[in-house]
């Protein structure tokens, strides 16, 4: 008989898992979510696959899932693409982090050095060169560091790719299936049950429940401290081509693509579970996107929307077993990496599940960590 996989949550991060389980054959897999598949962050996103940009300080553990991430993208955006009939728009335009102050200039030539010998192929651009590659770019702009490996995806076109690749497979897609009230892992299978009185049985659980994790801290018994951080983001009605790659600053960032917008990101605050927008929130990106872009400086955003980031203590994913319940494995705390992340995350859970790589492997991500620091404090 085939072992029976269940994945708890919808958005990239469970259903790029679900995916690649059904992928790989020998498994009845069923995808849960409370409400519309890609429904919450990862709809939201801006789809930036910028390891590079997101990583300043060293090569460690964090930064090496991110660039194998990056490195796994085109293949598994094509396949996805040709399963699911959906282009998801990988767009290869490389990205600029522009100093607008000689002072943010010292820390974009040390990362420069340390990412050029982890293959970034990062140029150093003077205020001259930086017009050459980006005209819109105002003339504050002092001088910026050229990625050309970065890249990005539309994110709720890829969300919908896989789960019409996730349908064709044969995985059972469970949507608006209601809130988890109970997950029991004790003896051999595992049962879950929603709200609205939903019933799921399987041998395996995946848990990818994004910025809702926190919640599964009882059936798991010990903390799992993911907290959401709301990201208001925008978008402009902008020419294709006005502004040609993903720019930088370290107040926002603009990317444009290829239907026409240039999306403008993002806030990071802290609302609890509220994805309302607020006008504070989308002024600040406005104010910047004027400063950075003078001619978005009479224009008005045509889009605003909002999604919860789900973030770690340290801002690293929680990837591994559950201790003491083998069965169930965790997938959750993308944090702002998520889309970048998904292919690689599917990927190791999936190698954990086949026993293919022991959960030691993924130490520096193992969902305990948290309770573990807190035993030895205490
Ligand atoms: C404004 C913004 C911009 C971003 N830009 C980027 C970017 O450019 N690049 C990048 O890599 N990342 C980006 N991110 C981060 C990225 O969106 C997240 O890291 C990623 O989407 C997390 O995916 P997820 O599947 O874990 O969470 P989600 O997409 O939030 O999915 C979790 C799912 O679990 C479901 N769920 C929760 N609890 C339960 C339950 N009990 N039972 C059943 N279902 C449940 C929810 O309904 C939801 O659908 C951005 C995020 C925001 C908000």
């Amino acid at each position: 008989m085939k072992e029976e996989l269940l994945v708890v949550g919808g958005g990239i991060v469970g259903l790029s898992c679900a995916y690649e389980a059904a992928k790989r054959g020998g498994r009845k897999v069923t995808i849960v979510d409370r409400g519309d598949f890609g429904g919450q962050a990862s709809g939201a996103a801006a789809g930036m696959l910028a390891p590079y940009t997101e990583n300043s300080e060293q090569p460690d553990p964090f930064f090496r899932l991110c660039l194998d991430s990056l490195r796994l993208y085109p293949e598994w955006a094509e396949e996805i693409e040709r399963l699911s009939g959906i282009s998801v728009e990988l767009t290869h335009t490389g990205s600029i982090q522009v100093a607008l102050h000689e002072a943010d200039m010292l820390p974009l030539r040390t990362r420069q050095r340390w990412q050029n010998e982890w293959g970034a192929r990062a140029e150093w651009l003077d205020a001259a060169d930086l017009r050459r590659l980006e005209p819109g770019l105002s003339s504050a702009a002092a001088g910026g560091l050229y990625c050309p490996e970065e890249s990005h995806v539309y994110a709720p076109k890829l969300v919908k790719a896989l789960e019409a690749a996730c349908r064709r497979l044969g995985v059972r897609c469970a949507g608006n299936a209601g809130d988890t009230v109970d997950l029991m892992l004790d003896g051999g299978r595992v049962r879950l049950v929603t709200g609205t009185g939903g019933r799921f049985e399987a041998d395996r659980v995946i848990v990818c429940a994004g910025a809702w994790t926190g919640a599964f801290e009882r059936w798991f018994g010990f903390a799992v401290p993911v907290n959401p951080i709301r990201g208001q983001i925008c978008a402009y009605h902008s020419p294709i081509g006005e502004v040609r790659r993903m720019v930088f600053t370290s107040q926002a960032y603009w990317v444009g693509k290829r239907n026409g917008t240039l999306v403008c990101g993002a806030s990071e605050d802290i609302a609890g579970f509220d994805t309302s927008v607020t006008e504070r929130g989308i002024a600040r990106l406005t104010r910047w996107s004027g400063r950075v872009f003078p001619a978005l400086a009479d224009r008005s955003p045509v889009h605003r929307w909002a999604g919860l980031r789900p973030a770690t203590l340290d801002g690293w994913p929680l990837l591994g077993p559950v201790p003491g319940a083998p069965q169930a494995v965790v997938a959750a705390g993308h944090y702002r990496n998520g889309i970048l992340l998904a292919p690689v995350t599917a990927k190791r859970i999936c190698d954990v599940l086949d026993g293919k790589l022991p959960a030691a492997e993924l130490a520096p991500f193992a969902p305990d960590r948290f309770a573990a620091s807190a035993r030895t404090l205490g």
